[in-house]
């Protein structure tokens, strides 16, 4: 282990930057955690042993790769700026089982990466992240299409994503993607963290979501995964209208329609008038399974 300080300290961050001229792209949604009891908070939240393989998205200059290097057995890290790969090579030079490789994680085959790029592939796979904000759900929405089946997912994003994400029925915070995560994953809030801590500081606070696969199978399964979603963000796409009306964008307005899902809401005990975001995921999965048998979806 190296003598310096350690990469997310302030001091080391800031000798980092300046020494190999380290100017944060905004485009990438370069923001450097600086704040070590945070980083080890983070890799205590996402429960890394020595038995774990993680995969890292978005190393930035490493302050959370080191943190990750002293627990997990493997850590592979996607980066994809290329200009901080030699910077990473070097800080992270006193760790072994550590690799860095320069991939944008939304064009990565991770089945292949994991079978490739570990000594040891059979261990548990646990991602970690402190996320680039602008692409927060298509790398959540990513992670949970892939055939991997992760132990757990701690990622980093900004606190307004983190909330929809374990929002409850009911409340103006839940919706689509709340539904999405929930269909395969138990999700909860781990703890805050204020936008003082990054350099640069973004203009928002953040929070740590701590995702493990459901423990309790869904009661009812739909007749189709892809199919399902189209209709819940069909469902959602007007919050403030009915449930009525936004049936009637989705599956259109002739009365031979409207009279079957008016049958449908009855079998099922739905109001038509109430809103989206009342519903649970499972009555979502009995509507569209109900709707489909009417040829309907
Ligand atoms: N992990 C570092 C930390 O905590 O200080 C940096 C986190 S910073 C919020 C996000 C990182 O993700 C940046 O290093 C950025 O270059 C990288 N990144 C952005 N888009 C990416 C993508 N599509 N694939 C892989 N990395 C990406």
């Amino acid at each position: 282990m190296s003598n310096s300080p350690e990469i997310g300290s302030r001091t080391r961050t800031r000798a980092i930057m300046e020494k190999y001229g380290i100017r944060t792209k905004k485009s990438f949604g370069q923001n450097f955690l600086t704040d070590l009891n945070v980083l080890k908070n983070i890799v205590e939240a996402a429960d890394i042993t020595a038995n774990d393989n993680v995969i890292e998205i978005g190393p930035g200059i490493g302050a959370l790769t080191e943190q990750l290097a002293q627990a997990a057995g493997e850590v592979l890290a996607l980066e994809i700026d290329q200009d901080l790969i030699p910077v990473l090579k070097e800080v992270l030079s006193p760790y072994d089982d550590v690799k860095v490789i320069n991939q944008d994680v939304l064009q990565a085959n991770l089945p292949e990466l994991i079978k490739k790029e570990f000594k040891d592939p059979s261990r548990p796979i646990k991602v970690v992240a402190n996320l680039p904000y602008y692409i927060t759900s298509p790398i959540l929405m990513n992670l949970l299409a892939s055939p991997v089946e992760w132990a757990t997912i701690c990622v980093m994003m900004q606190k307004e994503v983190a909330q929809r994400l374990t929002a409850k029925p009911g409340t103006k915070q839940y919706g689509a993607l709340t539904l999405a995560i929930e269909y395969q994953m138990q999700a909860k809030i781990a703890f805050d963290v204020s936008r003082k801590v990054f350099v640069p500081a973004p203009n928002v606070d953040s929070a740590i979501v701590v995702l493990t696969p459901r423990t309790n199978p869904l009661p009812v399964q739909p007749f189709d995964k892809q199919k399902l979603f189209g209709f819940i963000r069909g469902c959602f796409a007007h919050r403030r209208k009915s449930l009525w009306n936004n049936l009637q964008s989705v599956i259109g307005k002739d009365p031979a329609a409207k009279e079957k899902m008016t049958t449908v809401l009855n079998q099922l005990d739905i109001s038509p008038q109430i809103r989206p975001e009342k519903l649970t995921l499972e009555q979502f999965i009995e509507l569209a399974n109900a709707l489909h048998q009417q040829n309907l979806l």
